[in-house]
Order: C-alpha cells, then sequence, then structure tokens
C-alpha cells in the first residue's frame, strides 16, 4: 500500500494543517479566534444580500474595493492588492519573493499561519525570541537578516501576546534592512491600537520600496466570515504578488461588504473603541489580581500560564468560556462579548495564585 501513495513533498507531509480556535458550545463564548463579537451592521447585510449572481465569476481585481482603499491611502489602485484574507497575502508574498534555500525571518512566538506559510514557499523560518514583554526584539530580527533572508514579517500588535511595535523602532529595523529584503508590516489588529507610540503602516507607504503592509476585514470590521483583506505596497511587489494570487477568490459578496463597511467605517470604529475601551479593563483588573499581562493592543490579552497552560484553558472552558491555549508558554484570550468579562476576570481570579507560580 506504501509504496502505491503519491509523492508528498517530506516538508509538507509533516506540516500540520491550520488549526482554527476551538468552536464553542452554544452556551460558551468563543473567545479563541479574536472575532469580533459585533454582529454585522444591517446596511452591510443589505449590500451583501443584494449580490445575487451567483452563475457569474465576481471582479477578478476587486477594483472598487482597491479604488476605495486608494483614495484612503493616497496611492494609486495598482499600490493596493485585495485577496481572501490578508492570510492569503501572506502566502502570495511568501510564494513571490521565497522559495528553497530563502530564509524568511520572523519574531516567536507569533501568528500561528506564518511557519506554515514558509515552509508551503518552500522556504526556511527562522523564527527571533519576544523580548520577556512579549514584544517583538526587532534589534534581534535585524541582526538574523543574511544574504539568504527574502522577507521578514513584522506583527504589530503581534498576536498572540499584544503588544505593539513603536514608530522609533521600526524606522531604526527599516533602516538596518537591506531594500533587497521585503519587509511585511502585518497589522491585522491595526484600528484597535490606542498606543500615540506604535508604528502605523499608513504613515510610512510611499517610503520604502522594499515595504508590504497587511490590513483585514476580519477583525475590526468584523467580517472575518467573508475572507477581505488587503495589501498597500510598491505596485512591482504587488504585481509579483497577483501572479501568484488564486485568480477570482475574492467573492463578489466579500467585495460588497467591504465596500458597505467602508462607508460606514464610523460606526464600526465606535464599536472598536468600544471592544478597546473593555479590553484596557479587562487588562488593569487582570493585573491587579496580580497576572504579568503584557500590554494589549489588539482585541485580545495574553495570560502567560506557563506550564499550567492546558489546564488554565480547561479551567476557561468549564466556566463557558473558550480561548486559544498555547501550551507551555500561554493562553490569549479574544475581547469578546461584554457578559463574558465577569466570568473571565472570576475564573482568572481563581488560577492566578497557582500558575504564576507554575510559570
Ligand atoms: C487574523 C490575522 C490575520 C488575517 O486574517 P484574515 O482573516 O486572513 O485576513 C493576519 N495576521 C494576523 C496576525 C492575524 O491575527
Amino acid at each position: 500500500m506504501s509504496d502505491e501513495r503519491v509523492h508528498i513533498r517530506p516538508d509538507i507531509a509533516v506540516l500540520p494543517a491550520y488549526k482554527q480556535g476551538r468552536q464553542a458550545a452554544a452556551d460558551a463564548f468563543k473567545l479563541s479566534s479574536n472575532e469580533n463579537p459585533f454582529p454585522p451592521l444591517p446596511g452591510v447585510v443589505q449590500a451583501v444580500q443584494a449580490q445575487t449572481a451567483f452563475n457569474r465569476y465576481p471582479d477578478a481585481t476587486a477594483l472598487a474595493v482597491r479604488a476605495e482603499l486608494a483614495r484612503r491611502f493616497d496611492v494609486t489602485a495598482d499600490e493596493v492588492h485585495v485577496a481572501p484574507g490578508s492570510v492569503a497575502i501572506l502566502h502570495e508574498l511568501a510564494k513571490a519573493t521565497s522559495g528553497p534555500g530563502d530564509e524568511v525571518v520572523y519574531a516567536w512566538r507569533s501568528f500561528e499561519a506564518y511557519p506554515g506559510v514558509v515552509t508551503v514557499a518552500g522556504a526556511t523560518s527562522v523564527q527571533v525570541p519576544n523580548r520577556p514583554d512579549g514584544g517583538h526584539d526587532l534589534d534581534a530580527v535585524a541582526a538574523a537578516v543574511t544574504e539568504r533572508t527574502r522577507m521578514v514579517i513584522v506583527c504589530t500588535p503581534n498576536n498572540p501576546t499584544g503588544p505593539i511595535v513603536t514608530a522609533d523602532e521600526f524606522d531604526r529595523f527599516m533602516a538596518s534592512v537591506p531594500s533587497t529584503v521585503l519587509v511585511v508590516l502585518d497589522e491585522a489588529y491595526a484600528e484597535f491600537v490606542t498606543d500615540p507610540a506604535a508604528v502605523r503602516g499608513g504613515a510610512l507607504i510611499g517610503r520604502f520600496p522594499n515595504l508590504v503592509v497587511l490590513r483585514t476585514f476580519s477583525k475590526a470590521y468584523g467580517l472575518a466570515g467573508l475572507r477581505v483583506g488587503y495589501a498597500i505596497g510598491p505596485q512591482y511587489v504587488l504585481d509579483a504578488v497577483r501572479a501568484c494570487a488564486i485568480p477570482l477568490s475574492v467573492t463578489a459578496q466579500g467585495q460588497a461588504a467591504a465596500l458597505a463597511s467602508l462607508e460606514r467605517e464610523d460606526e464600526l470604529l465606535e464599536r472598536v473603541a468600544e471592544l478597546a475601551d473593555s479590553r484596557d479593563r479587562i487588562v488593569a483588573a487582570l493585573r491587579d489580581q496580580g497576572w504579568p499581562v503584557p500590554d494589549a493592543q489588539g482585541n485580545f490579552v495574553w495570560l502567560p500560564t506557563g506550564t499550567g497552560t492546558a489546564a488554565a484553558a480547561e479551567a476557561f472552558e468549564a466556566a463557558g468560556i473558550i480561548v486559544r491555549a498555547f501550551p507551555p508558554e500561554g493562553i490569549r484570550i479574544s475581547i469578546g462579548e461584554h457578559e463574558a468579562v465577569e466570568t473571565l476576570l472570576e475564573t482568572a481570579r481563581s488560577l492566578v495564585g497557582d500558575l504564576t507560580s507554575a510559570r
């Protein structure tokens, strides 16, 4: 039997599939995937419902969405690329820049998708440990760049630990990385950032020939289920990315929802501000309990539960809260429904004595 199997690339045969945050039982809160707890706005639902020509392919270039984003970022539509989620763009960027023998450098722990993206492209991951406070050690990331490096991914705020990269840190970093190396600034949670020192991709556009900024409609805009992400960057890089893209994969429904969301941005950003407030209150309460929670600038908080991570995740689940466990480091809890906060804090309080000593 084994002789008759098709040849799978050995690096792919051992690559685990992307693991989704656990689905929650009907009466539990799903705080495991950094989703937006608010339902879509009525106008967004109607815009999607108006797209019923399922027998037709969508606009392959998502031109209307690109044109609107181009207007907002003051670039041309060719300097914008829209894809089914920014994870798709990460794959496209890796394929466009990196292959066997090439290295992709990123801080770790960071977004779960990065290692797979690099392996699928055939390239090699170089992971640089985060600082003890959970933030990127960008000087060490820069120092890990060699003549084999083709791409560096910077995630701010960092999923799952929470801290941002500052504008000053990022400036210094860009000055030390050769302009032949692509730098990807993954800002999936940019809209939740309230720290004025944070780097803002939008302010850097046009300054560097080797910088691509990644954003998504999945988190702040609450469209995770419709799969729309985008990149802003130099046209020559995005042309290469477009050559690597699977054509026609952003649906007409996704495009309509993205446009309708941009039209209703003020209303959506009010919700984002509410979630950021809730995040700040939760972080303050957890720190009062004694948890050394890193700065949280996304829509999630990190509890460094160490070797007690699996037990802590089970305790939250027993209390009706599904979290994301990263044993043996910690757990990530998304900022979700207000109704979940009290239970979240009670459960954390019940764990803090055991677990801070188990770190
Ligand atoms: C959620 C997330 C993304 C993107 O998700 P899409 O739904 O594919 O747009 C990208 N980067 C990070 C760090 C994320 O957490």
